[in-house]
């Protein structure tokens, strides 16, 4: 080979390599640049790829604790039965437990279940908390952990969330607030039951598991409207609607299931009415929790019925204090058994209750009008505290007799048809109360 065709030779085989190694750099370029679009999905051919990465998980929100919530407690049950200890917290709304009762109804079952499948392993435990996950609007979310060990190989964790509406009064659990399918994947993601849901900061769902919380969109994809609408107030981030306060317990009068014979009890009595005036006094009584005695007269009873019926109402005793107002020693004895018998009936028809306590007016009474009463099976009650309200008609003067000659076991005798003598009562009461005293109404001085 002449030395000019040798180096042909070598410029076209170099040529041949810059050319293929051309091509081969192209193909690279090509098969590594093109675009994503244009490789087939991952999932279309599942065969075909690597096992795809699961889904992410993320931490669950944060909660609340349990004594975040006004009117919500904490009920603590420890218990060793058989050997297994039971130690149960559940959150109970005082003032409206049909709120917590699904949850409640839920622990119970746990409780069931236990004893019925567990409970005989020795060591076996179960032990169920709770906690706030949500608070806003008229929405309470409560989560319930179970954790339930029956040997030292089988132990096992649950928990499950509940979602109460403080308006409607109803309580849902957390897994219908997810459509079927986002039940399902979060399921399948979690494997185990997507029953506790809870929601983000921004309203999105999460349905917690044992590793961590299944993030879903906060969407009619993943919510039910029940959910849509918790999701809603949480991102707004409502003010949380407080639970119903419970029902305050009725203060019970001072002089209830008192024995006279031992505290210093002593009757208020008012006489004449009942009058415009008396609706007045009623609410002072009420304030200091005294029963007094009303001595009515049978015209005003019949003039104002409303008022001797309130007055019966509010616990007060009823006494009769005739018809018209005589002087029963002036009158002879059928007389006396018509004015007593005409104001028992209207006193009965306004009440519903006959009176057996006669105060005479004026305090008139004899050894006849006594017979009279006694064969009626009624007592005279007459007064040991005269405050002569009706003349004076000065508050500071009924105050001052009242509380100067008060003793255990005495009568104060007043006029509810005056006003001066209503604006002495709450002195009158306040004052003897500090002195000891215990109010009661006239029939229970001597029972
Ligand atoms: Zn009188």
């Amino acid at each position: 080979m002449t030395r000019e065709r040798r180096w042909a030779v070598t410029a076209v085989a170099l040529a041949i390599v810059f050319v293929v190694g051309l091509a081969l750099t192209n193909a690279w370029w090509v098969r590594t640049h093109r675009p994503e679009a244009a490789s087939p999905p991952v999932t279309a051919t599942p065969s075909a790829s690597p096992t795809p990465e699961p889904e992410p998980l993320v931490s669950p929100p944060p909660t609340r604790g349990t004594t975040s919530i006004d009117n919500l407690t904490d009920v603590h049950d420890s218990v060793t039965e058989e050997g297994a200890s039971i130690d149960i917290s559940e959150p109970k709304a005082t003032g409206a437990s049909q709120l917590t009762d699904p949850i409640a109804q839920y622990i119970a079952k746990v409780r069931s279940d236990f004893a019925a499948h567990a409970k005989s392993a020795t060591g076996a435990k179960l032990k169920v908390a709770w906690d706030v996950i949500t608070a806003t609007g008229p929405y309470l979310g409560i989560t319930v952990n179970v954790s339930t060990v029956t040997d030292a190989d089988h132990s096992r964790t649950e928990t499950k969330s509940f979602f109460v509406d403080t308006v409607k009064g109803e309580t849902v659990e957390g897994q219908r607030l997810l459509t079927n399918a986002a039940r399902d994947r979060a399921t399948n993601r979690l494997g185990t039951a997507a029953e506790d849901v809870r929601f983000s900061d921004a309203g999105e769902p999460l349905v917690v598991g044992h590793e961590g919380a299944y993030p879903l969109p906060a969407s009619d994809e993943a919510l039910t409207p029940a959910g849509l609408k918790i999701s809603k107030a949480v991102s707004d981030k409502e003010d949380f609607a407080p639970l119903p306060a419970p029902p305050k317990p009725k203060p019970k009068p001072d002089g209830d299931g008192v024995d006279c014979s031992k505290a210093k009890c002593i009757a208020l009595t008012f006489d004449d009415g009942p009058v415009p005036s008396t609706s007045t006094l009623l609410p002072i009584l009420r304030k200091h929790h005294v029963h007094a005695t009303f001595f009515m007269l049978g015209n005003s009873v019949a003039a104002h019925p409303d008022i001797a019926a309130a007055v019966a109402k509010d616990g007060h005793a009823i006494g009769n204090h005739t018809m018209t107002h005589p002087q029963l020693t002036k009158l002879s004895n059928d007389e006396i058994a018509s004015e007593l018998d005409r104001a028992a009936a209207q006193i009965e028809k306004a009440t519903g209750k006959r009176p057996t306590l006669v105060r005479p007016p004026y305090g008139a009474q004899n050894a006849r009008v006594l017979s009279v009463l006694r064969s009626r099976g009624e007592s005279s009650i007459l007064w040991s505290v005269d405050t002569l309200d009706w003349k004076h008609r000065n508050p500071a003067t009924t105050i001052k007799r009242a509380l100067a000659s008060s003793k255990p076991g005495g009568i104060i005798l007043m006029h509810d048809i005056h006003p001066t003598s209503v604006q002495a009562v709450e002195g009158v009461i306040t004052g003897l109360k500090e002195r000891g005293f215990t109010f009661v109404t006239v029939d229970q001085l001597h029972r």
